[in-house]
C-alpha cells in the first residue's frame, strides 16, 4: 500500500523572534519576559559558568546530542532524549534540571524523575515538529475510527519517545509500548506477537521508523504498511485497507531526517571515494535502503569512533552532531550528507542567553519555564515506558 514519504503537513508552530517580548495567543505558553542577556553580550560564558558554580549540585544539565556547541559546553551529560532522561531521574540530589533539548524530551525527565526535582526547559518553544504532528485528540479520534472498523481490539500502539506525554499516556492506556531508535525492532516484534495472527501495530508519530523497522529490521513486506493522515477522515483509508495492513502508520516525520535524498546519496557515493553512508532511522525507506548502516545517534556516534582511520563517512543526521563529529575524530573524514543546511530549527532555540537566564533566575530563587507532566497522564506515559523497559532484552539502552 501507501508507503512513499511525501510532504506531510505540520500542525502550526508559530515561532517567535529569541528573547523578543511575547504573544502568549501564539506561543503555546511561552514565558519570555525579554529580559534575556544579549546574544553577543561576551560576559556570557563566564556567566553561565558562574550561575552553574553557585547553583552546585543542586543543578543538573542535560545537553542532546543536537544542541549547539556553545550550550553543549555547559552539560554535565550529553546524549540522545531517553539516555538523558534516565541520567536526570538517576540524579535524585539534583534539585533543578535544565534540559538542554526538546519540549518532549523534558516532559519525560520530568516523568522519570522525583516529584522534589524541577525540570526546566530554557526555551518553551523548543518544541519538535515531529512530535506536534501527532496531537492527542487527532489520535483519540484514529482510535475511535479503528474501534468502528472492528479492529482495535487486535492493535497495539506503539510509540517513538519522540512524542508527547499525552500521546505516550494514550499508549500505556492502550495496551502498547514505547520505543526508541535503538530499540525499535524489539519494540515492534514484542507488539506484533501481542496483537496476535491477523493483529495490527498502530505506530506514532514518525511513520519512517515505523516502515524502516517493520521493512528494513524485520524484513517484512511494505506492502503490509498504510499511513494514517490525521487530516483526511478515515485517515483517507478505506475499511477494507485498514483491515488488511498489518502496520498503520503515523502521517508524521522528522523536519530533519525527512530532507536527506538517494541523490545525496548518490552525490556522496560519486564524490567520496570508499565513502560509508550512515544515516538515521527516521530518514525516508528510500534512503535508508541505499545507505551502508542505519542507526540512533548513538549508534552513529560510536560507529564513526570505533571505525578505522582514512575512512570516510557522509552522516544522515542533524548538523550539530555532524559537525561535533567531525572535530571529534579527525582521523577520519566526516562529511554532512546533504547540501542543503539542516540543523534543527527548534533544537537549535536553546542558546547561551536562554540557558544563562534559566541558570541565573535558579541562582535569584525563580524557576522559569518549569516542564509539569499532570499526574494522571504521567501515569499512563510511565505504564508505557515501563513496558518498554520490560521488553526482551532491553536493558534500558540509549
Ligand atoms: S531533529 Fe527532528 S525529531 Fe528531533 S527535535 Fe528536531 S524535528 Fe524533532
Amino acid at each position: 500500500m501507501t508507503t512513499t514519504a511525501d510532504t506531510p503537513r505540520h500542525t502550526p508552530l508559530p515561532l517567535l523572534v529569541l528573547g523578543h517580548g511575547r504573544d502568549l495567543e501564539s506561543e503555546r505558553g511561552v514565558e519570555c519576559p525579554g529580559d534575556l542577556p544579549a546574544p553577543s553580550d561576551p560576559s556570557l560564558v563566564a556567566r553561565a559558568r558562574a550561575a552553574k558554580e553557585a547553583l552546585g549540585e543542586r543543578v543538573f544539565v542535560l545537553g542532546h546530542h543536537y544542541q549547539r556547541d556553545e550550550v553543549i559546553e555547559f552539560a554535565d551529560v550529553t546524549g540522545d532524549s531517553f539516555k538523558l532522561a534516565k541520567e536526570a531521574a538517576a540524579r535524585p540530589e539534583a534539585e533543578y534540571v535544565v534540559f538542554c533539548g526538546v519540549h518532549f524530551m523534558a516532559e519525560s525527565a520530568d516523568i522519570l524523575t522525583a516529584d522534589t526535582q524541577t525540570v526546566v526547559l530554557p526555551d518553551l518553544a523548543a518544541g519538535c515538529s515531529m512530535a506536534d504532528m501527532a496531537a492527542v485528540d487527532q489520535v483519540q479520534e484514529c482510535w475511535e475510527q479503528l474501534v468502528e472498523a472492528g479492529v482495535a481490539d487486535r492493535t497495539v500502539p506503539v510509540t517513538y519517545m519522540n512524542s508527547s506525554a499525552a500521546i505516550k499516556s494514550f499508549t500505556g492506556r492502550h495496551g502498547g509500548t514505547i520505543c526508541t531508535s535503538s530499540n525499535a525492532k524489539t519494540a515492534l516484534s514484542w507488539a506484533l506477537e501481542q496483537a496476535g495472527d491477523g493483529g495490527k501495530v498502530l505506530f506514532l508519530p514518525d511513520q519512517h521508523l515505523g516502515r524502516n523497522t517493520y521493512a528494513r529490521d524485520l524484513g517484512r513486506p511494505l506492502e503490509d504498511c498504510v499511513v494514517w493522515d490525521p487530516h483526511k477522515p478515515m485517515g483517507g483509508l478505506t475499511v477494507e485497507q485498514l483491515r488488511d495492513a498489518t502496520m498503520i502508520l503515523w502521517r508524521g516525520h522528522c523536519s530533519v531526517h525527512g530532507r536527506f535524498t538517494v541523490d545525496a546519496v548518490e552525490a556522496a557515493r560519486r564524490e567520496i571515494p570508499d565513502v560509508k553512508v550512515i544515516v538515521h532511522p527516521e530518514c525516508r525507506h528510500e534512503v535508508v535502503e541505499l545507505a551502508d548502516e542505519v542507526g540512533s545517534t548513538e549508534k552513529i556516534i560510536k560507529t564513526v569512533a570505533a571505525a578505522p582511520a582514512g575512512t570516510s563517512w557522509a552522516v544522515g543526521t542533524e548538523l550539530n552532531l555532524v559537525r561535533r563529529l567531525a572535530a571529534q575524530f579527525p582521523e577520519q573524514r566526516v562529511v554532512f550528507l546533504e547540501k542543503n543546511v539542516c540543523y534543527c530549527s527548534t533544537m537549535n532555540r536553546i542558546d547561551l542567553p536562554h540557558l544563562v537566564w534559566a541558570l541565573e533566575s535558579l541562582v535569584e530563587g525563580r524557576v522559569v519555564n518549569a516542564i509539569r507532566v499532570d499526574e494522571d497522564t504521567a501515569h499512563w506515559a510511565r505504564v508505557a515506558l515501563d513496558q518498554m523497559l520490560a521488553l526482551p532484552g532491553e536493558t534500558a539502552k540509549d
